[in-house]
């Protein structure tokens, strides 16, 4: 089964909107997006996706993600973005269940899954992510911790939609550290949450979701981590700020695939 491997910046709560276009110029002008053989999605904050969707008017090759959206579909809920507004930026894809919103912003399982089908019911494509911490996995939970997040978080979810989600496994001890997962640990992660995948929507689901790994991706480590079976692109933040340096993850990446 080859998968299309995929590529997302999530710049996090970086770059308003000139910082925006000035990146696309730039990664533009590196770049002829129909050689690269992957998908190439950027995840700016709400307030640079107006301009993201402008200077890439003509760029069909670059996909737009949110990094969050509202469970809800609109009223009293100060400060949230719904799924509808989101559509309207062209957006495609959308971030849930990252470990700085669960752990800075208290995201439950139960939020995350009611999120999710919010963005099917839109037909965005959530960007799933799930990751243990350092000291679940020291206890010996790294597998207890996976699956119940991917069970709690694709509660109710169809094989239908399931075909329009991508995992990301993301150990939370690998974000924004410097620390990446070793090829061997991510690959048994990526494994057994495709594994999972199996046991609650059968193989042939399993064998067609894409599975990217997040945790300080960098030129210098995306070949590796890539050439992994189970390992179907990457999510990254830091190193995906500087146009060079998310190029170099892609091209290093897929010339691994
Ligand atoms: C992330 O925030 O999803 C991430 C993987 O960050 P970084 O690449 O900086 O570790």
């Amino acid at each position: 089964m080859s998968r299309k491997p995929i590529f997302a910046a999530n710049w996090k709560m970086n770059k308003g909107p000139s910082e925006t276009e000035d990146f696309v110029k730039s990664f533009l002008s590196k770049v002829q997006l129909q050689n690269l053989n992957c998908d190439v999605v950027i995840a700016p904050p709400f307030v640079s996706l107006a301009k993201l969707t402008e200077a890439l008017h003509n760029h069909h090759g670059i996909q737009i993600a949110a990094q969050n959206c509202s469970q809800f579909d609109s009223g009293a809920y100060t400060g949230e973005v719904s799924v509808l507004m989101l559509r309207e930026f062209f957006t495609h894809y959308v971030i849930l269940g990252h470990s700085e919103r669960r752990a800075i912003f208290g995201e439950t399982d139960a939020v995350i899954n009611a999120k999710i089908k919010k963005a099917r019911e839109a037909n965005l494509k959530p960007i799933f992510c799930i990751g243990e911490t350092l000291a679940e996995r020291e206890a010996g939970n790294l597998e207890t911790v996976l699956r119940t997040q991917v069970n709690a978080g694709l509660e109710g979810v169809s094989e239908k939609d399931l075909g329009d989600i991508v995992i990301a496994y993301e150990p939370v001890w690998a974000i924004g550290t410097g620390v990446t997962a070793t090829s061997e640990q991510a690959q048994e992660a990526h494994a057994f949450v495709r594994s999972l995948i199996a046991d609650l929507y059968g193989p042939d689901a399993a064998a067609k979701i894409r599975i990217q790994y997040g945790g300080s991706v960098k030129p210098n480590n995306a070949a590796e981590l890539m050439a992994c079976p189970d390992i179907d692109g990457a999510l990254i933040g830091g190193a995906a700020l500087d146009p060079q340096s998310f190029l170099d993850i892609i091209r290093n990446g897929t010339a691994a695939e």
